[in-house]
């Protein structure tokens, strides 16, 4: 079969239900590619024949700039191509709709594994039962304010923090919490916001940093090896991933960093596990990072951030890093350390008033 065409067996399932959200932030959160003031998700929900509910939740941000995905062309997708399709048993080209597909292969596996008793966690094989959380720090107003923000973080029992930085905020920034904090495991994620002349990369090495993330374009492979030679601080590669053969072709080319698995990019638990199984098997390091997820999309997260292969720390954090209410219940940190899901299934659903008090849009089709 073509790899870009998927099939979804709906067999027993009663109806496909797509529910749009938009899940307010606590505070507006900037990137190299732009700032978020609430969370527009849409949501795949299986109700099965015997009852049993299946959901998944796609990680396209509002606008296409973390990739070419936006929310508004998953819903389109979805509405008007995916869910049309699967119900006439055909296949569907996901060319180009990693996220919008792994929502729906998330809500078919949560129902197949909630009728199997079964969690997703034990599905890919995670023995961890609990992960250090990890905080990822937008831009902030002032150094100040930065300090402030991080120090938060700690507080409440972070172990790792990742500053997102791009041009006119990267070093001055790094060195302020480098120096307040001397140990702290610090990351930095540029976004491809650089260039490979960009005098950043040449003095990166001395902040520390247990590995800068994408600091250049997702297809700026040469200069992306060239600086890895160069520099002692480990590469970690997000963009420029999106399946498991993409880490391969990398590795062809020299690349030996790390690699930021998220389920949404690639397509899948499916592919995501391959990702981290094929890393692993070539001694690259990996771990699990997060999209601004609502609950059904951490839980998913979360449990491939179980996995003990992965030898960084996920990127993860509760609830409250970013929602003051989830859609689920909400999860949560436990002196630094968050519950990997024990099931059934995912291991989180939306309740019910918190999905209706968000909800935009929402089309209902019988199978
Ligand atoms: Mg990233």
């Amino acid at each position: 079969m073509d790899p870009r065409l998927r099939t979804a067996d709906l067999a027993g399932v009663a109806s496909v239900e797509l529910v749009r959200v938009r899940l307010p932030l606590i505070a507006p959160f900037v990137s190299s590619h732009g700032t978020e003031t609430e969370r527009d998700l849409v949501l795949v929900h299986l109700l099965g024949e015997d009852g049993v509910e299946g959901w998944g939740e796609c990680e396209a941000l509002a606008a296409a700039t973390y990739t070419a995905e936006d929310a508004e062309g998953s819903w389109t997708f979805l509405r008007d191509e995916v869910v049309p399709l699967l119900r006439a048993g055909e296949a569907v080209d996901v060319t180009g709709r990693p996220m919008a597909w792994a929502a729906v292969e998330v809500a078919q596996l949560d129902l197949t594994l909630r009728r199997d008793g079964a969690s997703l966690a034990a599905h890919v094989g995670a023995t961890r039962t609990a992960v250090p959380a990890g905080a990822v720090v937008g831009r902030q107003a002032s150094i100040d304010a930065l300090l402030t923000e991080v120090a938060g973080h700690l507080e409440r029992g972070t172990a790792s923090i990742k500053l997102k930085i791009e041009p006119g905020w990267d070093l001055e920034p790094l060195r302020a919490v480098r120096t307040t904090w001397p140990v702290l495991t610090l990351a930095a994620d540029a976004n491809g916001a650089y260039t490979v002349e960009h005098p950043l990369l040449g003095s990166i090495d001395a902040v520390g940093l247990a590995y800068l993330e994408q600091p250049l374009a997702a297809d700026a492979v040469e200069g992306t090896i060239v600086w890895q030679r160069r520099l002692e601080t480990l590469l970690a590669l997000d963009e420029a991933i999106d399946s498991a053969d993409a880490l391969g072709f990398w590795l062809s080319r020299g690349f030996a960093g790390v690699v930021n698995v998220k389920l949404s990019r690639v397509g899948g638990v499916g592919e995501a596990t391959q990702l981290i199984t094929r890393a692993h098997g070539e001694g690259i390091g990996a771990f699990v990072g997060g999209m601004l997820e609502g609950g059904v999309g951490r839980a998913t997260s979360l449990a491939l951030a179980g996995i003990a292969t992965l030898d960084h720390p996920t990127d993860l954090g509760p609830s409250e890093r970013y929602f003051a209410d989830d859609l689920t219940e909400p999860t949560m940190s436990d002196h630094g350390w968050l519950t990997i899901p024990a099931g059934p299934g995912v291991g989180a659903v939306p309740r019910p008033e918190r999905l209706a008090a968000c909800t935009v849009d929402r089309v209902t089709f019988p199978r």
